[in-house]
């Protein structure tokens, strides 16, 4: 982004040179790109919120806590209200991360490839970087250099499944973790429902204090628009959330809609399980096409084609259907992420794979 001389002149040196988040959306029949659900929501879930929505008092100011909301995810995770802090989507969980425990002279220990977001937020709040790589053919973390760097950190992130590679970790892995790092060390389960063998680092927060763990949902629960977001955490470390935090960021219609789908989350669970089997069936139909990918226990699933920049380009323009490229970015030459659809758009995309690599 060219700024204007007068007013680089103004701006802070940490944001002269930010471009505006792009999500690279162009329109197009099937939009497999964002990792949201794309399935329909249960008829009586969907009356539910319908009807939650429409009698969300507009004229007042939300609760600035979320507190019917905290109640029921606490109830879910087993946990109490002083564990939970409900944010406007976990992005806004993960910036005020960086406002409370970041800044000027503090390290994020990052694991790429994996979520932009974190270092861009943690450069937008004068927080140092410190990239350990995962493994470029397995895309496992580095665990041994992670230990090795995390005494220097004053926040670590582990993306656990990670997006865009669908890798796990093992509770053993983020306990050494928590131990070897002397801050803050968010465990971020965003697609953590896909993933229902692979236990919920929850279970540590009573052990480890440093740790917070943060869920969305914008994805298991189909509720992207709506933009709610959640951590469970010790209350020590919530009460910092909650102090840094701006008080009505999740408006009187999110924590109505998310109170609603959360109540009937059996629902939600249950088309989970379904997403979690075309997840495989998807998996196969790339493997018989003959494309390299990656084993995924998220709703998505990251591959390598020649020439993915223009695979991607004529996917969208002669099959109208949305992939995310991610060529650009280390690590991540040639790989595009499909996220995984109904079975209908998942044939699209299978089709337009098909067309596309033959010709
Ligand atoms: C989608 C996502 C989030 C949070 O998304 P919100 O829509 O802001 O709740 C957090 N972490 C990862 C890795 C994600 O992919």
């Amino acid at each position: 982004m060219a700024l204007a001389e007068s007013v680089r002149a103004l701006v802070r040196p940490a944001v002269a040179d930010l471009d505006p988040y792009d999500p690279a959306f162009v329109a197009c029949e099937v939009n497999l790109s964002a990792n949201e659900c794309t399935w329909p929501v249960d008829p009586a879930t969907a009356r539910a919120v319908a009807d939650a929505v429409a009698s969300a008092a507009l004229e007042r100011y939300p609760d600035p806590l979320a507190n019917a909301l905290r109640d029921e995810l606490a109830a879910w995770h087993g946990v109490s209200r002083p564990n939970i802090i409900v944010g406007n989507g976990g992005d806004e969980l993960i910036y005020n991360l960086f406002v409370a425990f970041g800044g000027p002279g503090r390290r994020l220990l990052d694991m790429p490839p994996t979520f932009s977001v974190y270092r861009i937020y943690a450069s937008m709040l004068d927080t140092e970087v410190l990239a350990v790589p995962r493994d470029p053919e397995t895309f496992e973390p580095d665990w041994d250099e992670v230990l090795a760097v995390a005494p220097k950190c004053s926040i670590a992130i582990v993306t656990s499944p990670n997006n865009p590679t669908g890798n796990v970790e093992s509770l053993g892995r983020i306990e050494e973790l928590c131990e070897a790092c002397p801050g803050i060390v968010m465990v971020d389960e965003a697609y953590g429902e896909f993933a229902p063998e692979v236990p919920t680092a929850a279970s540590l927060i009573d052990r480890h204090p440093n740790l917070v763990v943060l869920h969305t949902l914008s994805k298991a629960f189909g509720l992207a628009g709506a933009r709610v977001g959640y951590l469970v955490a010790d209350p020590s470390v919530i009460d910092v959330f909650a102090a840094v935090r701006q008080p009505y960021t999740v408006n009187v219609m999110s924590q109505a809609a998310a109170l609603a789908s959360v109540e009937r989350r059996a629902a939600a669970l249950e088309r989970v399980a379904a997403i979690v089997a075309e997840r495989e069936r998807l998996a196969a139909a790339i493997d018989d096409l003959g494309i390299r990918h990656w084993p995924s226990q998220g709703n998505f699933i990251l591959l390598r084609v020649p020439d993915a920049a223009e695979v991607r380009r004529r996917l969208a323009e002669e099959h109208s259907v949305l992939v995310r490229d991610l060529s650009s970015e280390e690590g991540l030459e040639d790989c595009l992420r499909v996220s995984v659809g109904t079975p209908a758009e998942d044939d699209r995309v299978i089709e337009a794979f098909r067309s596309v690599l033959n010709g």
